[in-house]
This record gives structure tokens, C-alpha cells and sequence, in this order.
């Protein structure tokens, strides 16, 4: 059994999965729970932030985010990618910062416009 705190909602029932079950989960008040526990028990994952270096008088850093949730045990190794890269602006928002992250399909891209 594994006891979860739902995040999908503020709501933040208390959920219990049970890996011996089939994933059964209770404690939802609503089938996003039963997705959220299903897959924090099966395969975690996160959207990760973190910022990256500008070379720029205006801001000091920009501020990123995966386009999509990667795997939770990839966090650290997705961060380390983001060591010296340092981005020329002007930047904007969406543009992407590394490319499909190790081989997950997923972009750091940049939150913020920075202008020239
Ligand atoms: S189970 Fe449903 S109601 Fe409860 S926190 Fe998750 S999304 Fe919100």
C-alpha cells in the first residue's frame, strides 16, 4: 500500500494505492485521482523548472520549464543538461533551450521574454 496526497486539485485528498491490487486506489473524490495515484505508484513524473545563464545586462537568468512532464528519477540529470549553456537574447517565451531531453520527447523551453 502506498498513501498519496492527490495534487491535481486543491482539494488534496488523502489516497491510498495498492500495488498488490492492480493499482486499486481509494480515498478519490474523483476519477483524476484514480489517473494521478495510478501513475505517482507506476511512473512518476514532473514537469521540471530550473533557469539558465543570459548573457545580458537586463537579466542575469532566464527561467525554463519541460514542455511536458519526464520521468521524476531524470529531474537531476534534465537540470545537469542546463549547466553552462548561456543564451543570447533576445529570447522569447517558448523558444527551446535543450531539445527532447534525454530522449524523452520533451523540451526545456524558456518562460519569460528577454529582449535584446
Ligand atoms: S481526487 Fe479529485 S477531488 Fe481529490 S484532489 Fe484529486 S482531483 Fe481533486
Amino acid at each position: 500500500m502506498r498513501e498519496l496526497i492527490c495534487i491535481v486539485c486543491p482539494q488534496g485528498c488523502h489516497l491510498t494505492v495498492d500495488e498488490d491490487n492492480d493499482y486499486e486506489v481509494t480515498g478519490n473524490r474523483c476519477l483524476r485521482g484514480v489517473a494521478y495515484g495510478k501513475s505517482e505508484a507506476m511512473n512518476p513524473t514532473r514537469v521540471v523548472t530550473s533557469t539558465v545563464c543570459v548573457r545580458s545586462g537586463v537579466h542575469a537568468r532566464c527561467p525554463v520549464k519541460t514542455d511536458h512532464p519526464i520521468p521524476k528519477g531524470d529531474a537531476f540529470r534534465a537540470m545537469e543538461l542546463l549547466n553552462g549553456i548561456q543564451l543570447i537574447p533576445p529570447v522569447q517565451r517558448g523558444d527551446i533551450v535543450v531539445a527532447n531531453i534525454l530522449g524523452h520527447q520533451a523540451n526545456f523551453i524558456a518562460t519569460r521574454d528577454i529582449p535584446e
